[in-house]
């Protein structure tokens, strides 16, 4: 390598090192540029280079970390690929890949790929910083030509780096030898053998192509199928040795194997006798070849990648370095390393989502808020005039919130309240709060059925007659359908401070009201929301506090992963006196039974809801069994309850439609509703007594505890019925949880290990589509993240250090493309 090269190279490598902090030469980097310039002159380095040089390190003190990074290893890759053009011509030494297999197999695969990147002239820049490498296209790697780039792309493979995270789909696991003798039916194994004969034809009229070999290992022969590859009776010679993997299949009463891997014994057994990889493959990519380019990349690469965990935390997260994880990831020495590969790769991603979170949940906290605070007398009192008594659930909840108001920060609060738990009156008393003061406060809900029952029940709290804190017309509802005059009113109230409150769904933000002093915004059943109208909710104020609440429990390791920017309040008690709901499993058999406790309970002048999972039978091909609520709903009035008022309900109805016969409904107009699971929202309708859930078994426990919320809400006794669509025991064992318990936290807990979280992730989607590996059920690795992420922020919340560079650009990297907003 030309000296000039060389010393520039020293010095990159250096300042990587030192994070890119500008000190690898005393001065600044820019201070090298007038004596290497003309060094490199002198070397005869090309010019265009050396302009490129001086760009970078002109500007270098100005650039951020990531930029410093970034035109420094183009410098690197630049070095390289003038350093490989001189290797070419030179024949110097090359590099040669580390192999993962035993010794013996190493030794053969070094000396076979070393003379092969000889011949095509790839050199592999070991001697440099291995990451900017890991930038190349992919037409470095021997035997990729552009045309072969250009089918990989497809994959979303471009750069090598691209492939070292293309993680394998799943393995195949032929690390178990057999003899012949012993394979059985039906098992995947891995035969090694002497090939005794070859045969190809044409069979079936010549529509297909024969390969036939029999194998044999000593202790008995095999038949081996191959179909339409009729090259391969050139490579598999008779005497020749041979590894096959694959399926053991059943011909005639004999056992053959039908299409296997295979390879010559003699090759390093990339494909055969070890946990394989299998990869997602596009037209014109096979396994093998994918395998193959995989190996070349992964043996090479892995081993260089700096771990860019600090030591300590690899540590105490006892996790395996980098460079061995992604080695196994692709290729597991033992299912051991797989699974301890896994487990590095998914806590990185946590941890990395967790460091974000924390950093979101500081910028927030940096922003001052309005106090607001209360004397302890009037709150008493205001509790004290309340229908009822608060729970102490409520009461600490409140104090937090309290607490929150008055503390110059805005409040960025998540209360998680199961159903019935009571959160509606603690919103109303954080608005009191607000309001003492004169302040405004917002409240969103998800429909304007449920933003109608919030109206009416804060105004009964709020401007009840004998104790008024706010006049009747300060507190507005603001929907869809509200009239346009009055919208007028109402957006000229907010303007002159005179309205106090506003509750309503969308329309809030659609509506182009303006606040006179925004201070408070709550959002009922937030996971209905996107993260954009939350926070377009937010801007109406100048940093208002924020409340968001919702029904759905969420396991707590996952609420903290998912909202760990937020606050987290949980009411997990009801009020006293409410008479747990009484839940039923039934057989489809019983059908009866439930339609008889219905007529019952409708006799006694309650209402009852029937759920019903799909719309129209048919829907979905494999789902016929699945009842539909509109053939459901035509088949009860006319056969079982022609006598009674049943009313249908589905997410096909325009919204004005859902909310008028949710209305009806509520006003006692039908006996009976008939609905999907979009009746799943808060509503309140005390008079309803009965559940009934057909097709229990298609929905998460989670949904089902919902549904379940919707009755149980007045004075009565009432009942959820579960009915599945078949007698299956295991599914029904799952619904017997229903049965078991009425904790809905004890029951999210479930869901998620049993379905995984997508039902509470709702919109809230910011970093996740980066989550690989991470299984979010894993609350051990969460919790595990969730800590140490913790204790790094603690240390340099900036992650500003200089060890922690590597680690900072690894988190720029995750988090870029998420928005990551809060709430
Ligand atoms: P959710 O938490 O599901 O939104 P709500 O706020 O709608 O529940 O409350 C459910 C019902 O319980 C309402 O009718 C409400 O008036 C009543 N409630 C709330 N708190 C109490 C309490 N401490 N004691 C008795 N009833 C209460
Ligand atoms: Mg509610």
């Amino acid at each position: 390598m030309l000296p000039a090269l060389q010393k520039l190279q020293k010095f990159i490598r250096l300042e990587a090192e030192r994070g890119y902090d500008n000190r690898a030469v005393l001065g600044g980097l820019d201070k090298i540029l007038p004596v290497w310039q003309q060094e490199a002159r002198e070397d005869g380095v090309p010019e265009d280079f050396i302009q490129d040089v001086i760009h970078c390190l002109e500007g270098y003190a100005s650039y951020s970390v990531p930029e410093r990074a970034e035109c420094l290893q183009t410098l690197l890759i630049k070095i390289n690929n003038l350093t490989a053009s001189e290797t070419t011509a030179t024949a110097s030494p090359q590099v040669q890949p580390a192999g993962i297999s035993s010794p013996s197999q190493t030794q053969r695969e070094k000396s076979k790929s070393s003379s092969r990147s000889r011949s095509r002239g790839y050199t592999l820049p070991a001697d440099t910083l291995p990451a900017h490498g890991l930038k190349a296209p992919l037409t470095v790697l021997p035997g990729i030509g552009p045309r072969y780039a250009q089918t990989l792309r497809q994959l979303g493979l471009e750069t090598l780096e691209d492939l070292l995270y293309y993680f394998p789909r799943r393995y195949d696991d032929y690390s178990r030898l057999k003899p012949i003798n012993r394979l059985r039916y039906g098992e995947e194994v891995t035969v090694i053998g002497t090939v005794q004969s070859v045969n190809n034809r044409d069979t079936r009229g010549g529509r297909l192509n024969l390969t036939e070999v029999i194998v044999s290992d000593g202790t008995a022969a095999l038949r081996v199928n191959w179909f339409n590859q009729p090259w391969l009776a050139k490579s598999i010679t008779p005497g020749m040795q041979i590894v096959l993997s694959g399926k053991v299949d059943m011909y005639l009463g004999r056992l053959v194997m039908n299409s296997p891997e295979w390879e010559p014994l003699e090759q390093e057994h990339l494909h055969t006798n070890r946990i394989v990889p299998v990869y997602s493959l596009t037209a014109k990519v096979t396994q093998k070849m994918l395998r193959r380019i995989m190996y070349q990349t992964v043996s090479f690469w892995a081993p260089r990648i700096q771990d860019y965990l600090p030591e300590w935390v690899r540590q105490a997260g006892e996790l395996m370095p980098l460079p061995r994880a992604l080695l196994n990831i692709h290729f597991p020495e033992s299912h051991e390393d797989l699974k301890a590969a896994q487990d590095r790769l998914a806590f990185d991603e946590l941890f990395l989502l967790q460091l974000g979170v924390l950093q979101q949940k500081r910028a927030w906290q940096a922003n001052t808020a309005t106090i607001f605070e209360v004397p302890d007398s009037w709150l008493e009192s205001l509790i004290f005039n309340l229908p009822f008594e608060l729970t102490s659930a409520q009461r600490r909840v409140l104090a937090e919130i309290r607490d929150d108001l008055r503390s110059g920060r805005p409040m960025n609060r998540l209360l998680q309240g199961d159903v019935g738990s009571g959160k509606t009156i603690v919103a109303a008393l954080a608005i009191a709060l607000v309001t003492y003061h004169g302040a405004q406060a917002a409240f969103m809900a998800p429909t304007s059925i449920l933003a109608e029952q919030h109206y009416r029940n804060l105004s009964r709290l709020l401007s009840n007659p004998e104790n008024p804190l706010l006049a009747p017309d300060a507190i507005r509802l603001l929907v869809g359908d509200t009239s346009e005059n009055e919208k007028e009113a109402i957006r000229a109230g907010l303007a002159d401070g005179s309205v106090k409150l506003v509750i309503g769904t969308h329309a809030l933000i659609e509506d182009p009201v303006v606040f006179a002093d925004l201070e408070l915004v709550i959002i009922d059943e937030q996971h209905r929301f996107g993260v954009e109208q939350r926070a377009a909710l937010r801007l109406k104020g100048n940093n208002p506090h924020l409340l968001v609440m919702t029904a759905t429990p969420i396991p707590r390791s996952l609420a903290l992963t998912i909202y760990g920017d937020l606050d987290l309040s949980v009411m997990d008690e009801m009020p006293r006196g409410r008479q747990p709901v009484e839940t039923h499993l039934l057989s489809p058999l019983e059908r009866e039974r439930a339609y008889a406790l219905i007529r019952a309970e409708i006799k006694k002048g309650h209402q009852a809801f029937i759920i019903y999972p799909l719309i129209e039978k048919g829907q979905n091909n494999n789902n016929d069994e699945a009842k539909a609520a509109v053939e459901e709903y035509e088949r009860l009035q006319r056969e079982i309850f022609p006598d009674l008022r049943l009313g249908l309900l589905h997410g096909r109805l325009p919204p004005a439609e859902k909310d008028r016969i949710m209305r009806a409904f509520r006003n006692g107009e039908f006996h009976i509703l008939v609905s999907t699971s979009v009746v799943e929202v808060g509503v309140d309708i005390p008079n309803a007594t009965v559940m009934l859930i057909e097709g229990a078994n298609r929905f998460g426990l989670a949904q089902l505890h919902q549904f379940r919320g919707r009755v149980g809400r007045g004075q009565a006794q009432s009942y959820c019925l579960l009915i599945p669509e078949t007698n299956d025991d295991i599914e029904n064992e799952r619904l017997l949880a229903m049965v078991e318990t009425n904790d809905g936290f004890l029951l999210a807990e479930r869901d998620l290990q049993q379905r995984g979280p997508g039902e509470f992730l709702g919109t809230r989607q910011a970093g996740y589509s980066e989550l690989r590996m991470a299984n979010l059920a894993n609350v051990h690795l969460i919790e595990k993240a969730r800590h140490l992420a913790q204790s790094l922020f603690e240390q340099d919340p900036d992650l500003s250090l200089p060890e922690h560079q590597p680690l900072r650009l690894n988190f720029e990297r995750f988090w870029q493309g998420g928005r990551g907003d809060i709430s």
